[in-house]
């Protein structure tokens, strides 16, 4: 039979459809698997054309070879929010409210290859990809305007992505989002109740089931949520409480790259390299050091799409349930 699941961080409620219980083959889509070069001639991210992309914000080597980057921040050439304009607050018609698009939006090229993804870098450039995260995070926490940072990655068409060589994306916002206020709202009412971190007890809940969990080290658990939205949904969430990706200690960067890339090779070997996105979802700036809040890194592969009954209702239907989805992810 069916089943609502509520989802403890933001009170909405997922169906978990099993009669429609799937296995991993079910979701795999029927699309064209095209090998990509290692380089292209006209890519603006491939090497050799740094001049049709904006001046670079910061580039990273390997300590043994200094003369070329391996990961190299540019501003986005179509911004979402630009630092060029204010977020001065107007009514638009005498009632609708609105500002300035003030922000930043950044692209952080991953690799000078045009085919090297997360899942086949070393581990030196993963940790690396992590530490240009944290360091880009550092730098526009700093402005007094931003409010809230967002690092994410669409890899693949349906994940919302048209360029294909591997790059992540982070914005920083003047505005904190209603749904990240909301978390914050639920999170604070679950401290003040009981005087715990809400996501450092669904960590010790998850580990202490071991249903939902996927695999995990010393610091950090992956597992699919109780009440995932999507069908194979990931989160990596640090074992230790920490309220924003920003405060990460660096020597778990390195241990988030491997879990990181581990987590993304058992997705694509078990959905035959889907499309992708994942989210670090961090605490607002202004809530850094909150006791209530907790960041994770949220994997969604884009192996379905939302339809009329979830727009309308804002309650998603998975049809795959969480613990199935996990046991073939551990024993993938
Ligand atoms: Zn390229
Ligand atoms: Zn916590």
């Amino acid at each position: 039979m069916p089943e609502l699941r509520q989802d403890p961080t933001t009170n909405e409620w997922v169906i978990i459809a099993r009669e429609r219980a799937k296995r991993p083959y079910d979701f795999l889509l029927d699309r064209e698997v095209r090998l990509l070069p290692d380089h292209v001639e006209d890519c603006p991210f491939c090497p050799g054309n740094e001049r049709l992309t904006p001046p670079e914000i910061s580039v990273y080597h390997r300590d043994s070879d200094r003369s070329n980057w391996i990961i190299r921040i540019i501003p986005n050439m179509f911004p979402a929010l630009t630092p060029k304009t204010t977020t001065e607050e107007k009514l638009v018609d005498s009632h609708f409210k609105a500002r300035g698009g003030f922000g930043f939006h950044e692209v952080i090229i991953e690799s000078p290859r045009h085919n090297e993804t997360l899942s086949e870098m070393d581990e030196l450039h993963v940790a690396l990809l992590i530490q240009a995260y944290r360091d880009r995070y550092a730098v526009l926490s700093g402005d007094a305007r931003v409010k809230m940072i967002i690092i994410f990655r669409n890899h693949g068409v349906t994940a919302g992505t048209s360029l294909e060589h591997p790059h992540s994306q982070i914005v920083a916002s003047p505005v904190v989002s209603a749904c990240a206020e909301k978390k914050s709202e639920i999170a604070g009412s679950y401290y003040n109740r009981t005087g715990r971190c809400l996501y450092c007890d669904i960590n010790r809940w998850e580990i202490e089931s071991g249903s939902r969990l996927v695999f995990g080290n010393d610091k950090f658990a992956v597992f699919n949520p109780f009440a995932s939205r999507y069908p194979f949904e990931m989160w990596i969430s640090p074992k230790n409480h920490q309220a924003s990706f920003g405060n990460i200690e660096p020597a778990d960067i390195s241990e988030l790259g491997k879990v990181l890339r581990e987590s993304i090779r058992r997705m694509n070997s078990l959905l035959a390299n889907p499309d992708y996105n994942y989210v670090f979802h961090t605490a607002p700036v202004e809530e850094e050091n909150a006791k209530h809040l907790h960041w994770y890194v949220q994997i969604v592969p884009r192996i379905w799409t939302v339809a009329g009954f979830e727009i309308g209702s804002g309650i998603y239907i998975n049809t795959i349930v969480p613990e199935d989805s996990a046991k073939f992810m551990r024993e993938v």
